[in-house]
């Protein structure tokens, strides 16, 4: 790449929540941008009214703020070629659709839906064709390439309904060159006469981007790729409007696919196989469902970073684990695959563990606080990072610090029943009675005296360590779980200790009766 001024733009279109393969987008453009010292932009491409969603836009600012993708210039933020909403923006499109009908690369349709959907129907009925607006069919058609120019006058001071539509030539080679994927070429004979202007007097967003991307100096466009279709008609805009020495170079990035490998993560996919697919939760305004978002699942910006850095990009060694700073300087468009990246909800997992492993006990503790305060307990501050430590490389998501740690705060109010009738014994409850006799009788407790005298007590009782402690753990802790059971003793302390074992045998007592 060269040292030019690098701008590059984020540009979604707020029909819903950004899937995680649209933050990807942003994060590399947003990684291209800080490489070369250039611009990053956010774009909301709200054109279509029909497909708007409430809160989209809200929602794609927050969720990209989440993961810590700043932008330079943005409709919250402004910036030189503001406004950066398109909707603010329909008479500057206005002038371009213009300049394209006077130089005849552009024209006026005004068959209506209605028409249209005649069309459609004889032809998939008669024909047995799909139809498509093109350089056979509009001949047939109701525009101003086959109208009398006073019947188009008539049609058009009258008021008529039109849309806009560009002229694709019959038969001619159109090249896109893309950075990831080389050289694509197609042929105008297989593209349609797309329409560039709605009756609603909005474009569409063909002709928005492209207009934008040229007045915005747009350098690189990076985006996904089911764009990549688009393109063609993207670089015949450039030629038609006169302005193919600006038009930016463009890198169509490959799909995020299903962990199976069989088509593209789709918003159904996460509920389906339990892993989220948005950044944060989502709630869709008409149906009322609500999808996860990594932030609530338990997630660290960071590791979702990581994530989708290495969904698409491979650093070319053996590194995993790249800080933004890092991810800055190692990312290249040259090292994108064309092909799908799989996505693996195990390695995702892995990344946050990771990244959850580098945080302190402080950071774990403040992590924490939700769950204490939904379970309102308020350990302080010495105690909880002693249980933090104790539990931490348990952890992969958010969620596993209090479901590893509660019962260093609370006792047990359940007995996991499997794990008792599997380890109690005729003579367990017996053994522990005795040995709580010999617990009181210790001075000084800690891990290593409690530790000395469950092997003097075993030793003489002729019991294995496990057929002493495994029930001694179910009685502190409810199951079979947790760390060390020494360390979760020591925590507890003697008082403690025992009064959870006085407990939990009255309880199962219960359980037996
Ligand atoms: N508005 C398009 C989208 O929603 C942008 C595509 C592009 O980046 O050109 O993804």
């Amino acid at each position: 790449m060269t040292k030019q001024q690098i701008r590059v733009r984020f540009a979604p279109s707020p029909t819903g929540p950004l899937h995680i393969g649209g933050v990807r987008t942003a994060l590399y453009n947003y990684l291209i941008a800080k490489q070369f010292g250039g611009t990053m932009i956010l774009r909301i491409e709200d054109t279509d009214q029909n497909r708007y969603i409430n809160g989209a836009e809200e929602y794609i600012v927050k969720s990209l703020e989440w993961c810590g993708l700043i932008f330079d210039e943005s409709p919250d933020k402004g910036g030189p070629y503001a406004p950066y909403r398109q909707s603010e923006r329909s008479a500057i499109y206005h002038e371009y659709v213009q300049r394209l009908i006077a130089n005849g690369h552009a024209y006026y349709a005004f068959d209506t839906e209605a028409e249209l959907d005649a069309v459609r129907e004889k032809y998939k009925t008669v024909d047995r064709k799909v139809f498509q607006y093109d350089h056979q069919t509009r001949k047939l058609l109701k525009n101003a390439l086959v109208l009398p120019s006073d019947e188009i006058q008539n049609l058009l001071s009258d008021g008529a309904p039109y849309v806009i539509r560009i002229r694709i030539p019959e038969d001619e080679t159109v090249r896109v060159q893309d950075v990831i994927r080389g050289e694509v070429v197609v042929q105008t004979a297989n593209l349609d006469d797309k329409v560039l202007f709605k009756s609603d007097g909005l474009p569409t967003y063909h002709l928005a981007n492209v207009v934008d991307d040229y007045l915005m100096k747009i350098t690189h466009v990076i985006r996904g790729e089911e764009w990549l279709p688009s393109a063609p008609l993207h670089v015949l805009l450039y030629r038609f409007l006169g302005l193919e020495s600006f038009m930016p170079r463009f890198a169509h990035l490959p799909l995020i696919l299903k962990p199976d490998g069989n088509g593209k993560l789709s918003k159904r996919d996460g509920d389906r196989l339990g892993f989220p697919v948005f950044p944060i939760e989502w709630k869709d305004s008409k149906s009322g469902e609500i999808y996860a978002g990594y932030r609530e699942a338990g997630y660290l910006p960071e590791a979702v970073i990581n994530i989708l850095a290495h969904l698409g990009w491979n650093p070319g060694n053996e590194q995993e684990l790249f800080s933004m700073e890092e991810l800055i300087q190692n990312f290249s468009l040259d090292r994108v695959g064309k092909h799908g990246s799989k996505f693996d909800p195990e390695k995702a997992k892995w990344f946050n563990h990771q990244y959850m492993q580098k945080c302190s006990e402080t950071e774990l503790a403040v992590l924490m606080n939700p769950a204490m305060a939904i379970h309102q307990v308020s350990p302080n501050s010495d105690y909880l990072e002693k249980v933090i430590a104790l539990i931490k490389d348990r952890v992969f998501l958010v969620p596993d610090l209090w479901n590893n740690s509660w019962f260093f705060f609370q006792r047990p109010t359940e007995f996991d029943k499997q794990v008792y009738k599997k380890i109690w014994q005729a003579n367990t409850t017996a053994a522990i009675q005795a040995f709580l006799v010999e617990v009181e009788k210790i001075t000084i407790f800690t891990k290593d005296t409690l530790h000395t005298l469950v092997q003097e007590f075993t030793t003489q009782s002729g019991m294995k360590t496990g057929q002493l402690m495994n029930p001694v753990r179910l009685l502190i802790v409810g199951s079979n779980q947790g760390p060390g059971m020494m360390d979760i003793a020591d925590m507890l302390g003697k008082a403690e200790f025992m009064e959870r074992i006085r407990i939990g045998l009255e309880k199962l007592k219960k359980l037996d009766t």
